[in-house]
């Protein structure tokens, strides 16, 4: 029997990713003494998620890169203008590096790229615990989870066929093979 995981209701995210209006939220908050505790009641979260925003958003108003903790230059705050968690080049490109490095692998092993911990739905690459709620939908009406428009083709990836042509293009320019 298939195992109908897009039915399932989804779980709560344990990477959860903050607005940045929240992340202000909650940095003012510590700022006047709330609790940490009584911060992630309310904003449903770990403590040690509450005290991790606090100390990147610290580090971003002093206009230091949150890994390292380097002054960032010039150019670098420019180029962090819109986030206001801010990384200098160095660690950005480190980071980056290593986040495609773990997606490469995590495909290759048919992992979730996401939490890298759950096998991959046959055909994505997240678990079911880490799918988007759009895809999800999307796959529950049997359409492309990438275009939402046209029915899933006949390929191994959930995706419509243009799409997955699409998809498989990319990857093999990526991997520095396409002609
Ligand atoms: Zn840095
Ligand atoms: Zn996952
Ligand atoms: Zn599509």
């Amino acid at each position: 029997m298939r195992h109908a995981w897009y039915l399932e209701e989804v779980s709560e995210k344990k990477n959860r990713e903050w607005t940045t209006s929240e992340k202000m939220a909650i940095y003012t908050m510590r700022l006047k003494n709330f609790s940490a505790s009584d911060i992630a009641l309310k904003y449903r979260a770990s403590i040690s998620q509450v005290y991790n925003v606090v100390r990147l958003v610290r580090k971003g108003l002093k206009n230091e890169c949150y890994m390292c903790g380097e002054p960032l230059t010039k150019k670098e705050l420019l180029e962090n203008k819109k986030s206001f968690i801010k990384a200098c080049t160095k660690c950005r490109k480190k980071s980056s590096d290593y986040k495609k490095e773990i997606r490469k692998r995590a495909e290759d092993a048919h992992l979730c790229i996401y939490c890298v911990e759950r096998p991959a739905i046959p055909g994505h690459k997240s678990c079911p615990n880490c799918i988007s709620l759009t895809h999800r939908r999307r796959y529950a009406k049997g359409l492309c989870g990438q275009c939402g428009k046209r029915p899933i083709g006949k390929t191994k990836l959930a995706l419509c066929e243009p799409c997955a042509k699409e998809t498989k293009i990319k990857a093999s320019i990526r991997r520095g093979n396409h002609e």
